[in-house]
This record gives structure tokens, sequence and C-alpha cells, in this order.
């Protein structure tokens, strides 16, 4: 099946690169700098809460999730968390910002191999700079003609993301792991859509039901793009 599409639009975390694998491990460390004062499970209810509450006034990626874990650490130590603990936690995050960029298997050929054939945009959201960073390790920028980094991936967003690019949800192919911010809003625009998931989900991406649609395509990896579209 070769379309006729203007533009194909990567997702960039858990789509291209991995991403929630070390925020689950920074998730680890956290509970265990913190399990004098509070279960495991508990940190993560605590955590999970306040990432949500904060999502609005600091938007997503690590600096906002760093922000959150110190409000953790003040909640469940009942402000007894020492300087000491608040630095781990300060220096949790930094490393975060700082971790090597993991291309996800395949990610590399089938871009170079799908460049040839079509225009191909990323669009991913988050902290500017870090994604910024992530992009220029991974080495990818030149497989892409348009680079977006968005705040949110809501309908308005991508709907500008359209306009800017000069095309129509029909012509456009949107492929990412996000269900909730990659697929579902593409979809409903008329665009078509890739969900190829990846193994483990932030909660707050996660949707109940399975999702049919004649214009959506589920992978396990990649790689089986080019077999979709070449
Ligand atoms: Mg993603």
């Amino acid at each position: 099946m070769r379309q006729n599409l203007d533009y194909i639009i990567f997702d960039a975390d858990d789509t291209l690169w991995i991403n929630e694998t070390f925020f689950r491990e920074t998730e680890q460390k956290l509970c265990k700098l913190l399990e004098k004062y509070s279960p495991t499970d508990e940190v993560m209810r605590v955590l999970y809460l306040k990432e949500i509450q904060n999502l609005e006034i600091y938007g997503y990626g690590i600096k906002g999730f760093t922000l959150s874990m110190l409000e953790t650490g003040l909640e469940v130590s009942n402000k007894q968390i020492t300087a000491g603990e608040i630095e781990q936690i300060i220096l949790l995050g930094k490393e975060q910002l700082t971790h090597p960029v993991e291309l996800i298997d395949g990610v590399k050929d089938t871009l170079r191999e799908l460049s040839r054939h079509y225009h191909l945009a990323m669009a991913t959201k988050g902290d500017l700079m870090d994604q910024e960073r992530k992009l220029k390790l991974s080495g990818l920028s030149d497989f892409f003609c348009h680079i977006e980094i968005m705040s949110d991936k809501t309908d308005a967003a991508y709907r500008k993301l359209l306009k800017d690019l000069n095309t129509t949800p029909e012509k456009i192919m949107m492929v990412g792991n996000s269900m909730k911010s990659d697929i579902l809003p593409i979809l409903k625009m008329g665009g078509y859509a890739v969900h190829i998931p990846f193994y483990t989900t932030w909660i707050h991406e996660m949707v109940s039901d399975e999702v049919e649609h004649p214009k959506l395509t589920v992978l396990e990896s990649i790689k089986e793009i080019k077999e979709v579209l070449l």
C-alpha cells in the first residue's frame, strides 16, 4: 500500500527513543530514598497525584517531574525530609536529564528508508531543552523536514501543526506509542495513524478501551512500517 501522504509524523518519546523506562528507574530510586518515611505504593500514589496536579503549571518533562518528586518527599515525610535527601532528589532529576539517548531498535534504518519516499516530521511534547538535547544526540534530525516540540498534544495544537505544514488530516499519518496523545486526536481529525505500543505506559497516557478504526494500523515494531508504506 503506497499512500498519497504529505507527511508521516513521528512521536519521539518511546516511539523513536526510550523514555518511560528512565522515569520508572528514577521512581524506583525515589521510593528507595523515601522508604524510611513511607512504603513504595504510598510514595507512588502521592507522586502520581503531584504530577497530575502540577501538569498544568509545569507541563510535561523531567524538570516538572523533579519538582513533583520534591513535593512528594515533603508530603510523605511530613516535612521531616533532610536537606541531604532533598539534594539526592534534585540529583535524581539531573541524572535523568543527562541520560544518554537510546534509540529504539530499527528506528534509524526505518527513518532512512522512509525519508527516501516521504516527507517526515517529528512532533513531541515535553520540555523544550530536553527534547532538543535528545534530538541532537539521537542523530535523527536530518531525516525530518519539520520538528515540532509542543507543550501538549491537544486537538488545537495538532490543527496548528497541520496548518503550519500546509496540509490536511487526510494527507498525514501519525506514528506513536500513546493512544491518547498520538493516535486518537489524529483519527478524530480524519488522519491515518500507526500505533506502536511501548512495553510501559505512564498511567496518565493510558486509555481503557481497545480502539478499532479503518485508518488505524497497530504494529509491534517500527521496523514493520516499511511493509505498510513501501
Ligand atoms: Mg511517546
